[in-house]
């Protein structure tokens, strides 16, 4: 099958060939046609398969007609986070490059009044995350009656962010006759109950069995004690040709303590989560991109979508307390058919879920061969005991402690072990939508790990 195939016009396609893709992958030639005839999709499919481009592409031939009015756009776009709405806005803008289409992003974190100009301009295209769209709606500064198509993105990942309850009021203010796109990477229940309440007689399209890890993935589980957690990393991080890396943590506030240890201990590394500010977040993905250093320790909300080429490694500092979020946290790796290598490191009190990561997986995760644990790095973690204690020092000193650790909020106490024992698995890690406000931290600051020489 070919792009020319598919019925989209020829500015479009011309756009595909400049992006330098020959060939439609999988969703993108099972979805796009029935997108170009109006009918509503329900589409099974994880990030890295081309999903963005399977709506984003016939959304641009549907839109190619008719004019935008302000404050009513005419097509809706919802996103779980910013990072995802940002990589969708900018496959608008590469694969329409040749239409005149306008659109406007409205995720949390950013001013409102360049949202609200973009706005009052007219919009083909509204690209949003749920929390900032309805602050707008309920200003009065949108309305969404005129939206022909409206596309949920990740809706599994909405799920769990416990966004729902806004995207059923966002869908309620939206005109009963349109077009619906749905996606999720995985099929649980409730999506599907969802599905049947947004979509009208949907065309299914699935591109894997709903998650699954991908063949070119190795993965492999390390169970050491708490307390050796940081060590292991390193260890593993030494013996293993790391090119480059995401290390998940469950809490934000690890994040900055799993950051500040690597750091001290020599190793160029970045963080990412939901609390940080945009700029900052924008800053630390485009150097983590450009290759100015080459691990990133991050919250779930750089699980889903993020699109890094040629990541060689991920890391579960922690195992997820969602099933659902191994598959998509070591998906970031071993995508488009090369090789990836997928490391967890687990304690005792891990068994449940990895039990249920067993469950979802149909196998459990392989033991690491030849524990790199038990290796040299005998550099036993009085650092970081210091970087453990730095933020509570810092308690009540504002904005500036957090900015000065790359962005990252934490003033809690107690060690890692005692936080360990209380999980809270009901409450996701990042509630990231930051609908209304920057949580700290000033535009315009440069992270602490980026000012190192490399
Ligand atoms: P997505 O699943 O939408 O996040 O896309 C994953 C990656 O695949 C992105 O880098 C896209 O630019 C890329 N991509 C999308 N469609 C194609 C295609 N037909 N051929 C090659 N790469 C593609």
């Amino acid at each position: 099958m070919k792009f020319s195939d598919l019925g989209l016009s020829d500015d479009i396609l011309r756009a595909v060939t400049d992006a330098g893709y020959d060939t439609p992958t999988p969703i993108q030639s099972q979805a796009i046609p029935y997108v170009l005839m109006n009918r509503d999709l329900l589409g099974c499919a994880q990030t890295g398969t081309g999903k963005t481009a399977s709506f984003t592409l016939p959304m641009i031939e549907i839109l190619a007609h008719g004019r935008s009015r302000a404050r009513m756009p005419r097509s809706l776009i919802l996103e779980p986070t910013r990072e995802l709405a940002a990589q969708v806005s900018e496959q608008f803008e590469t694969y329409g490059k040749y239409h005149k289409l306008s659109k406007a992003l409205l995720i949390g974190g950013v001013s409102f009044t360049e949202q609200n100009a973009a706005l009052d301009r007219g919009v083909d295209v509204l690209i949003a995350t749920p929390g900032r769209l309805l602050d707008h709606a309920e200003r009065g500064k949108v309305l969404l009656r005129d939206v022909k198509v409206l596309v949920i993105d990740e809706a599994d990942r909405m799920l769990d962010m416990g966004f729902m309850p806004d995207i059923e009021k966002i869908v309620r203010l939206l005109p009963h006759i349109r077009q619906t796109l749905f996606f999720s990477a995985t099929m649980p229940p409730e999506i599907r109950r969802l599905s049947n309440k947004f979509l009208s007689n949907p065309k299914e399209v699935s591109v894997s069995p709903p998650a699954t890890a991908a063949e070119t993935i190795s993965q492999a589980l390390v169970t050491v004690s708490a307390k050796d957690k940081r060590r292991t990393l390193r260890n593993i991080i030494k013996s293993e040709s790391v090119q480059n890396a995401l290390i998940f943590c469950n809490r934000k506030r690890d994040v900055g303590i799993l950051h500040r240890s690597l750091s001290r201990h020599g190793f160029m590394a970045g963080a990412l989560h939901g609390d940080m500010d945009q700029y900052s977040r924008t800053e630390t993905l485009g150097q983590f991109k450009a290759g100015k250093f080459n691990i990133l320790v991050c919250s779930d909300v750089a699980a889903r979508g993020l699109d890094i080429a040629s990541m060689s490694h991920v890391f579960n500092f922690d195992v997820p307390t969602h099933a659902d979020d191994y598959i998509h946290r070591i998906g970031r790796t071993g995508r488009a058919g090369k090789q990836g290598r997928a490391i967890t490191i687990a304690t005792s009190e891990d068994s449940k879920y990895l039990d249920m990561i067993t469950k979802l997986l149909g196998y459990p995760i392989p033991a690491m061969e030849n524990s790199a644990a038990d290796q040299d790095d005998t550099t036993a973690d009085a650092s970081d005991k210091i970087a453990v204690a730095k933020p509570e020092a810092r308690r009540g000193g504002g904005s500036r402690g957090a900015q000065s650790t790359g962005g990252i909020k934490s003033s809690n106490s107690g060690s890692e072990h005692k936080r360990r024992r209380k999980p809270s698995p009901s409450k996701p890690a990042d509630f990231d939508d930051g609908s209304s406000s920057m949580s700290f931290g000033e535009e315009g600051h440069v992270p602490a790990f980026l000012l190192r020489k490399p």
